[in-house]
């Protein structure tokens, strides 16, 4: 497969249709508003972002990407999203904050930036893009040797399904019908298979959490639903 063909048009006119409103905390993106604090502190616990080199891949409108250039990161946001990526640097220039975007593909980068960056991010994307592997394959070469990797999915089981497209998307509303195709989603063994075939190894995983109850998200054991999935690029023997 083409650098350039692994991009699924439907899914990024999908993103493009919603970005407008996407720091909206009350629209469709409702979701990754509540999480990002979540998974921001997850990172940075883990891989402290200032001063690092970042590259937040399928970085859409730049929750994320702005979380970690406020904490002192140097962040690169790429997404081949035209909308996504103008809203995110509208927002960027509103608040202030300093993030470089680009609409290109993790492969095509890593062709251009290979071995340049401390940190990947690449969180809620894989599940996108028709050839996952490698885009994660693309994120591994953008490492420097030692650097850290941090994917994030959801999981192809029963429970994914009930949560993520039944729940999420028919039951509460929270997403628009049609946002995540179970086929696409990707089990954890499968992630760290990818990962190990780019000279990745896992270093931890945790699950992500929703009680509809109290409409609150959690970080914690279980991976069933969504989970987030930090790797460290092997040091040269
Ligand atoms: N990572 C962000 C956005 C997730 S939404 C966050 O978690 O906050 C998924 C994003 O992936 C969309 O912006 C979409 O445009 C992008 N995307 C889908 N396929 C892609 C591809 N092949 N290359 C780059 N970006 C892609």
């Amino acid at each position: 497969m083409s650098a350039t063909a692994n991009v699924d048009p439907d899914e990024i006119r999908k993103f493009e249709e919603l970005a407008a409103r996407w720091w909206d905390p009350e629209s469709e993106f409702k979701p990754l508003h509540a999480i990002n604090p979540l998974r921001f502190g997850y990172i940075n616990d883990r891989s402290p972002v200032a001063g690092k080199k970042v590259i937040d891949v399928g970085c859409g409108g730049g929750l994320l990407s702005e979380a970690m250039a406020v904490a002192g990161a140097d962040v690169t946001g790429i997404d081949m999203g035209e909308t996504p990526l103008e809203v995110a640097r509208e927002h960027a220039a509103l608040t202030g904050v300093e993030v470089r975007y680009e609409q290109i593909t993790a492969e095509q980068t890593a062709e251009r930036e290979a071995g340049l960056y401390d940190i990947v991010t690449c969180l809620e994307m894989l599940e996108h893009v028709p050839d996952p592997g490698a885009v994660v394959a693309a994120c591994s070469k953008l490492l420097k040797p030692g650097g850290t990797a941090y994917f994030s999915t959801i999981n192809r089981t029963a429970k994914g399904y009930l949560f993520a497209v039944i729940g999420a998307e028919y039951v509460l509303n929270l997403l628009p019908k049609g946002t995540h195709e179970y086929a696409k989603f990707i089990r954890p063994s499968e992630l760290e298979q990818f990962a190990r075939d780019s000279g990745l190894n896992l270093q931890a995983i945790t699950g992500l959490h929703y009680n509809p109850l109290t409409q609150v998200y959690s970080l914690g054991p279980g991976v069933d639903v969504n989970y987030i999935m930090h790797c460290t690029r092997s040091l040269p023997e």
